[in-house]
């Protein structure tokens, strides 16, 4: 196994784990795959998250402070901004357009809905409990929640990345701007310790294909009803045709902007889009991410230091074109007449529900329940509308969680080429392999 590369590695490890898993469910010892396997896989989670907000600030830090001007970083945050809503425009297009073809909505049958909603309407509930209380804060909260009132709080909750990088930019930027033999002892020290973490994640990754495996078994144990999964088939159909879609286009702009190969993309990508099917959280695949956009795409930190953290907080180009998709559907099915101006505040919303949707699973479906809202869909058909894509929600989420970290991958590809900083490829040693 040695000279395989590692998205080859890490493939075998979720076949194997979706076969275990199926076989042992089969034979009655799902529970035994819930207890003895299970837990590897939540290791394997654990370790990437653990490292993510250190690395958030060691990679920044260096990134920011490797800058000669300040002027460099505004042009880059500006053009990662403009490309991020493009992008994920595109894709709640896509969304709304294969969902107007298709119409999958109206294949779903009364049988399946009085099925889905006997077993799903105790999760739609919780989910639109929880809906209820982010809409319950004013326009402005969201900005407001970018500045930390405490930086070491903020660093303590992966959940608050947006603040850790708004400290964390603020630091990098008076770093240039104060004396600079002062700066560079500080800098030295992130410098160091960017380069330790970056070693972390090819340790770790040694371990992916265990990770995935037990996450894959794991998962077959605890889908409960998996027949319903094929009643929503065309509805998963047009979700995933779109995400392959979006997969297309990203391959084509990278290759026609930055003259890189589609394989040369997708071979240094693959195992950061791996890890992110598997784990179905774009926070805890961040450190793969940026290991492999840097390492093996040949993006200059100064670039994916900034535009991949950004990226997995904001731009969320797989989550919106589903709950485009999903919204659509869920009126489709439930006879709720959509007009063209609902549809354009399903496009609107969406954007900004993809931005506010934390990046880690299931969170897609909390914020389509507000773009449900938004077009005044009618409460007294939400729990029936959410119970009915929730059986399929899982395999969705890990499908659109691989396009949201590609999205964050190519857009770090054009940002870097249009400053000139995409670079030759530098696996550092170790990495994606053991040799003794
Ligand atoms: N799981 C997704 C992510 O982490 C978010 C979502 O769509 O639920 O990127």
């Amino acid at each position: 196994m040695k000279k395989l590369a590692l998205h080859w590695k890490i493939l075998i490890g979720m076949l194997l784990g979706f076969l275990v898993g199926f076989i042992l469910t089969k034979t009655g010892n799902a529970e035994f795959v819930k207890d003895w396997i299970g837990p590897f896989g939540t290791i394997f989670i654990r370790l990437l998250k653990m490292i993510a907000i250190p690395l958030i600030i060691a990679s920044l830090v260096k990134g920011i402070s490797d800058l000669e001007d300040i002027s460099k970083f505004s042009r880059m945050g500006i053009r990662t901004i403009i490309i991020y809503v493009v992008t994920t425009l595109i894709a709640i297009t896509i969304g709304l357009s294969l969902v107007h073809i298709i119409k999958p909505g109206n294949s779903v049958t009364e049988e399946t809905k009085t099925e889905l909603l006997k077993e799903f309407s105790g999760t739609a509930a919780g989910k639109i409990e929880k809906a209820k209380a982010q809409e319950e804060v004013g326009p402005l909260q969201p900005l407001v929640d970018i500045v930390p009132d405490n930086v070491f709080n903020a660093m303590s909750s992966n959940g608050l990345m947006l603040q850790v990088i708004f400290f964390v930019i603020l630091l990098g930027i008076c770093m240039i701007l104060i004396d600079k033999e002062k700066a560079a002892s500080l800098k030295s020290i992130f410098d160091a310790l960017n380069d330790v973490i970056m070693k972390m994640v090819d340790i770790i990754m040694l371990f992916a294909p265990i990770g995935v495996f037990a996450l894959m078994a794991n998962l077959v144990a605890e889908t409960t009803k998996p027949d319903l999964l094929i009643a929503l088939l065309s509805y998963g159909v047009t979700v995933i045709i779109g995400l392959f879609l979006m997969i297309v286009f990203y391959v084509t702009v990278v290759s026609v902007y930055t003259k890189k190969s589609p394989l040369f993309f997708l071979k240094g990508i693959a195992p950061a889009q791996l890890v992110a099917f598997s784990t179905s959280s774009s926070a805890a695949t961040l450190p793969v991410t940026m290991e492999r956009v840097e390492e093996h795409l040949g993006v200059d930190e100064e670039v994916s230091s900034f535009v991949l953290p950004v990226g997995a907080t904001i731009n969320m180009d797989g989550t919106s074109l589903y709950q485009a998709v999903a919204a659509v559907f869920i009126c489709q099915a439930l006879g709720v007449e959509l007009t063209i101006g609902m549809t354009a505040t399903i496009l609107a919303t969406a954007l900004l529900a993809s931005i506010g949707s934390a990046a880690v699973p299931g969170a897609g479906v909390i914020m389509l329940i507000i773009v449900l809202e938004s077009i005044n869909f009618p409460s007294e058909l939400l729990g029936l509308g959410i119970a009915m894509i929730l059986a399929v929600d899982r395999p969705l989420d890990m499908c659109r969680t691989m396009v949201n970290v590609t999205g964050d991958a190519t857009v770090s590809m054009l940002v870097a080429k249009s400053i000139d900083k995409l670079g030759d490829p530098a696996p550092k040693e170790l990495d994606d392999h053991y040799t003794l």
